[in-house]
């Protein structure tokens, strides 16, 4: 089910009325994001719950996916990693209100009235879970594999000397 997202949302306003989110972001509208991977491609799936808790903090619960394009730091090839961030955030209007957010929550700092741009909390989180040395996730394949097709013809060509013949020969000396 497919909803348009809106650009700019009041954070605590929507926790207030308790709403959720749901649809996706086109991956090229988030330039920081995508600036980091190899194809600049595909969507970002989001989910965010905006709720007020027992104590009445405003919090956001957000599930955000995205297959994204990385290279694998091991074999220097092109990977897909299926990027997931699952938050929850505490909505605090000052950097000093941190320190009386209950542990659970991440501090998500809203300074000002302005409405916040929806994609921007959304590519932060998601450059936050970026892998710091992205790898395949069991083994990689054989470099041997990536090989240039003439490569391989070559090295068939070598094995058509069949070892019947390697013994023929040694058995005329
Ligand atoms: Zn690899």
């Amino acid at each position: 089910m497919q909803q348009k997202l809106p650009i700019e949302i009041d954070p605590f306003r929507l926790a207030k009325s308790g709403l959720e989110l749901e649809g996706s972001l086109a991956l090229p509208s988030m330039p920081r994001l995508s600036g980091l991977l190899l194809e600049n491609t595909g969507e970002v799936s989001i989910k965010m719950n905006f709720d007020t808790d027992v104590l009445g903090t405003p919090m956001m619960q957000g599930v955000f996916t995205a297959p994204v394009s990385l290279m694998c730091e091991r074999c220097s090839m092109p990977m897909t990693y299926d990027l997931k961030v699952e938050c929850l955030l505490g909505l605090i209007k000052i950097e000093t209100q941190v320190e009386g957010l209950a542990e659970q929550y991440e501090p998500w700092i809203i300074e000002g009235d302005d409405p916040i741009r929806l994609s921007a909390v959304v590519e932060d989180e998601l450059i936050l879970a970026l892998p710091l040395i992205p790898k395949h996730a069991h083994a990689c394949l054989p470099k041997e594999a990536w090989s240039s097709g003439e490569e391989i013809e070559e090295s068939e060509s070598e094995e058509k000397v069949s070892p019947f013949a390697v013994l023929a020969a040694l058995k005329k000396d």
